[in-house]
């Protein structure tokens, strides 16, 4: 399998502050991989790393076969959900068409790739509507169509379901269920408990304690008892006694 993100040995700190000692772990292409931790621990590093606005100080992050720099155009990115000037008139479909414009150059065709985009996400029935008449969890779901609009090979999700009703979540979980395999998927959650079932790697930042700040790869099980309202209805429960080891590289992998 192609690998889509691969860290070996990585480090980084800010300043005085540590976050990663010698990181390793790799997602493959069309995998999707959940990054737990506390609050705290380094997930937005990873992540910026992973988008190549930080670089390590030591080790190697390598993302869709080169630099995170270089693969930055193909990397769709939904925040958590920005602060929002709700008197600011734009229409949904202006917000995805964001995403086009977001790699400078507005394709030819664009409105076939924001209305593909629009679908993909589950929100075409809301393209006309005025972005700051949404609730969170439509507003998430224009975010992902906006990420998508770029097609990225790459869908970074920061807390996507934070502060979302559990039908919001469902359907969000739909989208992306629909998105893996063709696109690689990387969820970062504080939720140290339970990962969604669409899950093939848990990393988990930061929890072993005693040998500084790594990335731990651990199994996750189908939860029967979680909680219904949590990840789209189906959940796995995180083993954090099961470490799978990760040098960043694994038999499956092609290279
Ligand atoms: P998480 O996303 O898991 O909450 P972060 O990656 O944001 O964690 O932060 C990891 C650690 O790095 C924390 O101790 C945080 O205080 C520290 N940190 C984050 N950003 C900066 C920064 N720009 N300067 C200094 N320290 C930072």
């Amino acid at each position: 399998m192609k690998v889509a993100i691969r860290f070996l040995d990585v480090s980084f700190s800010y300043e005085q502050v540590s976050v990663l000692d010698k990181a390793s772990f790799h997602v493959h292409e069309g995998e999707f991989a959940a990054i737990v931790g506390q609050n705290g621990s380094g997930k937005t590093t990873v992540l910026k790393l992973i988008m190549g606005l930080e670089r390590p100080s030591g080790g190697q992050v390598e993302v869709l076969g080169g630099s995170a720099y270089a693969a930055r155009p193909h990397v769709g990115y939904v925040p958590q959900l920005p602060a929002y000037d709700p008197s600011f008139p734009v229409s949904v479909r202006d917000v995805v068409r964001m995403g086009v414009l977001h790699g400078l150059t507005e394709k030819r065709g664009a409105r076939a790739t924001v209305d593909r985009a629009l679908e993909r996400a589950d929100v075409s029935d809301l393209a006309d509507r005025p972005y700051a008449a949404l609730s969170g969890g439509q507003r998430r779901r224009v975010l992902v169509a906006r990420a998508l609009a770029s097609e990225p090979r790459l869908l970074v999700l920061d807390e996507p379901t934070a502060n979302m009703d559990a039908a919001s979540e469902n359907r969000l979980y739909k989208v992306l269920g629909e998105l893996k395999g063709s696109t690689t998927i990387v969820v970062v959650t504080h939720d140290t408990g339970f990962v969604s079932d669409l899950t093939d790697a848990v990393l988990c930042v930061g929890d072993r304690a005693g040998t500084g700040r790594s990335i731990v790869r651990h199994t996750a099980e189908p939860a029967e008892h979680a909680p219904p309202e949590l990840y789209g209805g189906k959940a796995k429960r995180v083993l954090h006694d099961v470490s799978v080891p990760d040098p960043g590289r694994c038999k499956e992998c092609s290279e």
